[in-house]
Formats: C-alpha cells, structure tokens, sequence
C-alpha cells in the first residue's frame, strides 16, 4: 500500500461563505438533472479509482482494505446513485391540498437550495463522511464548505475526484486544519451547518452556530444496543454482533456497545461471541484479507484503555483480548461480561472494539434498560417472533432499528439518519434527509380577478355574524355540512366583494 500524494489547492477561510454563495447562484441555476450528472461522474470516478482512494484511506486510518471497501467506498457509491436515482422527484414541485375556504387556489411547495452549507466532519469514515454530505448538497444544489478532520484528511483526493466530474472548485471548498477552521467558518454564517462528531463539541458547534441563528444538523455518538432474544439462530446473531460491534475496530457512531442476550441463551450466545472474536482476523493489509484494521487516533486507544481499567475494576470480566497491552492500535476484540450498568463502558461511548453482553429475562425489562441512556441514535432486535420485534422496536428511543440485522438502517440510503437525545437532530440521507437542505418553500397562486377576500377588511359586525355561521357549518359533522357552508360561503363572499366603510 503506497497512498498517491495530490496537489492541494489551500483555500482561504477568510471569504468562504461569501464566496460559497456566490457559486451557488451558478449551481442553483441548473436543473436537478444537470446537479445529478455531476454525481453520475463522481460515481464512475470513484468506481475506476476505488484501490486508490482505499490507499489514501489506509494510509489516514490503518483500516483493513476490506473495511474501507465495504463501509466508506460502497456507501458512498450507494448515497451518490441514491441522489442519482431520486433527486428530481424529491426535488420537484410537490402540489398539496388547498382547503375549499380557499376555493380556487393551488398549493405547492418548492425545494429550494438554501445556499452555501457548511460540512464538519470527524475521522472514523473520513471518505464516507465526505462524499455523502457533498453529495446530497450538490444534489439539492447548494455549494458546500467541507471541513475534514485533521487526523484524517485525505488530502487533496476528494478535489482530485471532484475534478474528474467537472464539479467547479467554488462548489465545494476543502478547508484542511483543525477545529478552530471549523469554528471560523461557522462564525461567517453558512446557511446551514451539519456536524458529525462527539457530543461535546456537537454543543460548541449548537451554540456558535446559534450567534448567527444557522441552522444545525448535528450527527453525534451512541451506544447502541443489540438486544437478542432466545429463539434467535444463535449463530447468525453472533455474527451480527460480531460486524456491529467490530466494524471500523468500533469506532463507528452506531457501532453495537451493549448486547442484552435473553437468560436461556446468554452462555451459548456468550460462548460463541468469545470464540468468534478470537477468530477476527485484524491487520492494516494490502489484499483484503483482514477483518479489522487497527484504531485511528491515540486518544481513541486511551479512552478504550480507561473504559476496560474502569470495567475491570468494578468486577467485568474480559473473556477475550487479554494479551491486549492497553496502548497499541490493534486492540484486539474486546468480549466483557459482567460490567456494572453504572461502569464507564456501560453508560459513555467507548468508540472501540468492545463487546459487552448482559444478560436479560423479560421484554419490558430489556426495553427499559436499553432506553436507560442519554443516547439515542441506533439499536438492533433479534427475534423470530417479529411481532414482538416490531412492538420493541417502536418501544426504543433512538433514531433508526434494524429487525434481525445490524446497522441496516444507516445502509439503507432511502432511510434518513440520526438520533434523538445526546445523540442529535435533524436527518440527512433519504427524501427528508435530502429536504433537509433546501428551503421548503410554500406557494399559493391564486387568479387576478376582482374578488376581495371575505377574511381581510372592512371587518364589519354583518361580516362577522357570516363568518360565525359559516365556520359553524365548516366544523361541524353530518351530512349537510358541505351544503350548508357553500350557500353561505357564497353569500359571505359576494358580501364581502360589497362591503365598505
Ligand atoms: P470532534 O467532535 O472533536 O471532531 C469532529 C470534527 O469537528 C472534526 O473535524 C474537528 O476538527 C471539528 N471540530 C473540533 N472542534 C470544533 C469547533 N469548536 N468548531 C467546529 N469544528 C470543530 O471529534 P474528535 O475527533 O475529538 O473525537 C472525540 C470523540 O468523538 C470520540 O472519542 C468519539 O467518541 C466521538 N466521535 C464520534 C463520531 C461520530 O460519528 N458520531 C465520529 C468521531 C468521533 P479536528 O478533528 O480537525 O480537530
């Protein structure tokens, strides 16, 4: 693995919003179609150049290639002919119903881009996390500031991509550096800004982007639960914990950190999890043959290490990974059992290769446990029984379930993302995600005529008496009601045409 190096053009801070703005006239005034052939070309580009852009991405975060593949270049590949495939219907005019008191109007709404939308992003998906954003944004047409993380920049490839599908420099920025550019940007006033990245710096970036009343999306941490029930096929929903807990070596937002096995499977589900985290393959290597790769920043391995420290001595028991040495990136799979509710491990995001199991007995327990967090993006439930799948997981507050999967939804590009509680708001991806960045805006037409409206002046105390008998049978039930409101609809309208002071 060799990461080809790119020339970088820097791009001032200073200006930036000014200028996004000033590209995005040129952006917005093509159609969705012409917006969507740009992304046609990133899609071919990406696709011919995939084993290069997996060695830039090895290079910034040791991931597996396999990794790398599956996660940050098919997912991109699966938002991007997403936006492909329904930009223009989810961005055309949508008509909707105008009440008979407005008899003779259209309604519609009309999504409009909203301008320059600043992108912050962190380095657990650093392609991923660049190209998913860019391209709904380009979708809905408006111009995008991307801010990466300086861990893992990528350096001058998404320009390079950009280029090959001649998306115009001022359409997207890069702005490489670190949180303070992030933050520098935000106080120009971007006309919105989404965030992906730790809760506590989520809060900064709430109450800056509140000064100047920018609209936030704010993607944030989790600690996900699996909960599995006994009459599961044990071994599929091992597996899946296995995919859900290790993926991204754990630090994935919706990464699976809390596994409620039900009581009459809890030592075979346990039993065979040990085993199959022993047997995860995990090396940064060149031919796609590793499982997982290694963590990306040191700080991420001093917070797993204080997590396991803090577990350990309140009485867990770490049943895999033990030759772990508390500093190395290759932590290896980490299976607890026995960590107290109240631990580290069990309540903040670890954002690690851990697996801790719990056991449970009854459905409104595991329910209440599962909820019992200040989180609240993702969760899994595993069951034959998909009646009482589904009634668990409408009963979950948290932004998206997969049923007998595991992070399915965040897969699924028609599905919005994002959570509730600390985990964060709004949702991007899928037709909201998408309608998340324009300006949905209201139109009413109406004809020139020599109508006046019955409700603006004169107000006069006739006026009022119709208006009183006309709302009566508006909202009232029975069958006469349409009748009666269209004589008097009728009679308080020529009334109105009459009406002086
Ligand atoms: P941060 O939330 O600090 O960083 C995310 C992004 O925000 C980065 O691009 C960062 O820049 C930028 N940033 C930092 N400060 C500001 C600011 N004041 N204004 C605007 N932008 C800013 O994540 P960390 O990298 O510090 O990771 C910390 C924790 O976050 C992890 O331990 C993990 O729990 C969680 N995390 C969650 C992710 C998720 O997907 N939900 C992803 C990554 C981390 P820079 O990095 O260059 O300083």
């Amino acid at each position: 693995m060799s990461a080809r190096s790119y020339p970088t053009h820097d791009v001032e801070v200073e200006g930036a919003v000014e200028r996004g703005r000033a590209a995005a006239r040129a952006l917005a005034a093509l159609t969705v179609e012409e917006r969507v052939g740009h992304l046609t070309r990133l899609r071919h580009a990406i696709l011919v150049r995939r084993e290069e852009i997996i060695d830039v991405i090895q290079a910034d975060t040791s991931k597996s290639r396999s990794d790398i593949l599956v996660s940050e270049i098919f997912g991109a590949l699966d938002v991007i002919r997403w936006c492909e495939d329904n930009a223009a219907s989810a961005l055309a005019d949508e008509k909707v119903p105008t009440p008979l008191t407005m008899m003779g109007k259209k309604s519609f709404i009309a999504y409009e881009p909203l301008g320059t939308v600043l992108v912050i992003s962190p380095w657990n998906y650093p392609f991923y996390q660049a190209m998913a954003p860019i391209a709904l944004n380009l979708a809905a047409g408006n111009t995008v500031l991307y801010k990466p993380s300086e861990h893992t920049p990528l350096r001058g490839l998404i320009e390079s991509l950009l280029e090959e599908a001649s998306v115009a420099p001022a359409w997207v920025q890069v702005h490489y550096g670190e949180g303070d550019v992030g933050a520098a940007l935000l106080e120009q006033g971007p006309d919105k800004v989404m965030f992906t990245g730790s809760t506590a710096t989520g809060k900064k970036v709430m109450a800056a982007a509140a000064e100047r009343l920018v609209p936030v999306e704010l993607e944030l941490g989790g600690k996900d639960a699996m909960i599995v029930f006994d009459d599961v096929t044990i071994e599929r929903a091992v597996a899946g914990a296995l995919w859900g807990g290790l993926t991204a070596t754990g630090q994935s937002c919706t990464s699976v950190e809390r596994i409620y096995v039900q009581r009459g499977i809890y030592d075979a589900f346990v039993a065979a999890l040990a085993d199959g985290a022993r047997r995860i393959k995990q090396s940064t290597d060149e031919d796609g043959d590793s499982d997982i790769g290694a963590m990306i920043t040191p700080s991420q391995i001093g917070i797993v290490a204080e997590h396991l420290a803090d577990a350990v001595a309140a009485g867990a028991t770490l049943r895999t990974g033990e030759e772990w040495d508390h500093t190395s990136a290759m932590i290896p799979p980490l299976v607890l059992t026995d960590v107290p509710e109240t631990a580290q491990m069990a309540t903040e995001e670890t954002f690690g290769p851990i697996l801790p199991v719990y056991p449970f007995e009854t459905e409104a327990e595991v329910i209440e446990r599962a909820n019992d967090s200040v989180y609240g993006l993702t969760a899994s439930v595993w069951s034959k029984d998909l009646d009482r799948a589904d009634r668990v997981a409408r009963a979950l507050r948290v932004g998206g379930v997969s049923i007998n999967n595991v992070m399915a939804t965040e897969s699924t590009p028609a599905l919005p993302f994002g959570g509730v509680g600390l985990s964060g708001m709004g949702r991007y991806k899928g037709v909201n995600g998408l309608r998340a960045f324009t300006n949905a805006k209201s139109v009413v037409v109406d004809k020139d005529s020599d109508v006046i409206e019955a409700n603006w002046f004169p107000y006069t105390s006739k006026k009022y008496e119709m208006f009183v008998a006309m709302m009566e049978a508006w909202f009232s039930d029975g069958p006469t009601r349409l009748p009666r409101f269209g004589v008097l609809g009728t009679r308080l309208e020529s009334y109105a045409k009459k009406a002086r002071r």
